[in-house]
């Protein structure tokens, strides 16, 4: 008995610190924070939140976590909408957000298209390690949080712990990829079923 309560003591001890650690918690946006589409949401009116995401984010805002997003909106350079547009419908996301009690610290936007190799496009780590700076951290002590492997892979590149929702793409994603699921926990991440059920599981220290 007496060894079981100090292995459940020194676990959570554990976890605890582990919590404390991860102050900057990044988001993907579409499939996570709002409803994704295959024909890209491309205005304000398109931008509609997913059950329950505003509200972990004032959570996660109201227990001192910085929060910051990094999603790819390639369809600027497709066409497919204007920056005007990216701009209104972060307008609405920024107002949704605060009414509903929360802060999104910054917010990074790669609108390049998948030819043009840049650093910042998801796989590549390059919005989460400006995030990490930003921030003042290491993005070792970075959550990431997204619906799609390239996020995953974002994270996995610099280090951050990934975080996978099965919202958005999320299901889609884990069934084309069954090995998903193995990847996220072999970098210490795991599998929620969206961003709720993930706050919900970091606030109880989950790492
Ligand atoms: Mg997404």
């Amino acid at each position: 008995m007496i060894l079981v309560l100090v292995s459940s003591l020194t676990n959570s001890m554990n976890m605890q610190t582990n919590f404390d650690r991860y102050s900057l918690i990044c988001l993907d946006r579409d499939g996570v924070i709002n409803q994704d589409s295959d024909a890209y949401v491309k205005n304000a009116d398109e931008w509609i939140p997913l059950p329950g995401s505003l509200e972990a984010i004032a959570t996660l805002t109201k227990a001192g976590k910085t929060v910051m997003i990094a999603s790819n909106q390639a369809g600027i350079s497709k066409g497919k909408f204007t920056s005007h547009d990216l701009e209104n419908m972060t307008l609405k996301m920024l107002d949704l957000v605060n009414r509903a009690g929360g802060k999104i610290q910054k917010i990074f936007y790669c609108t390049h298209a998948p030819t043009e190799g840049c650093r910042c496009r998801k796989p590549m780590p390059g919005m989460l390690l400006d995030a990490a700076a930003e921030a003042g951290v290491s993005p070792q002590d970075l959550i990431f949080v997204g619906d799609r492997e390239t996020d995953i892979e974002a994270a996995i590149a610099c280090g951050a712990l990934p975080i996978l929702v099965l919202s958005g793409k999320g299901q889609k994603e884990l069934d084309r990829n069954p090995d998903l699921a193995d990847k996220v926990e072999e970098y210490g991440g795991r599998v929620y079923q969206d961003l709720n059920a993930f706050v919900e599981a970091f606030l109880e220290a989950f790492v």
